[in-house]
């Protein structure tokens, strides 16, 4: 959690009478972001084990299946996934 998403959450502290809906949903998000988040480490990781079974012996570096899979490894981690953005006002 952000700085800000913690002061909102101490707004609402200092609303003790008002309906805390707002910090579920709060947390909702959170929860929702964390969950990509993962999913992301996830598919990253099964491609990093993937790479990593490519190379099982130690050998040269120009017939690294590692090194020669990298640029795949590279172009699909960094596209996509910067339509959501979320910004905090
Ligand atoms: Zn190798």
């Amino acid at each position: 959690m952000s700085i800000p998403d913690i002061r909102i959450l101490l707004e609402f502290q200092a609303q003790p009478t008002s309906g805390c809906q707002g910090v579920n949903d709060l947390l909702d998000h959170h929860i929702e972001l964390i969950q990509v988040q993962m999913h992301k480490l996830q598919s990253l990781e099964q491609q990093l084990m993937k790479l990593r079974h490519q190379c099982e012996q130690p050998h040269l570096v120009q017939e690294c299946g590692i090194l020669q899979n990298l640029s795949d490894v590279a172009s699909s981690t960094d596209s996509g996934g910067h339509t959501q953005q979320h910004t905090t006002a």
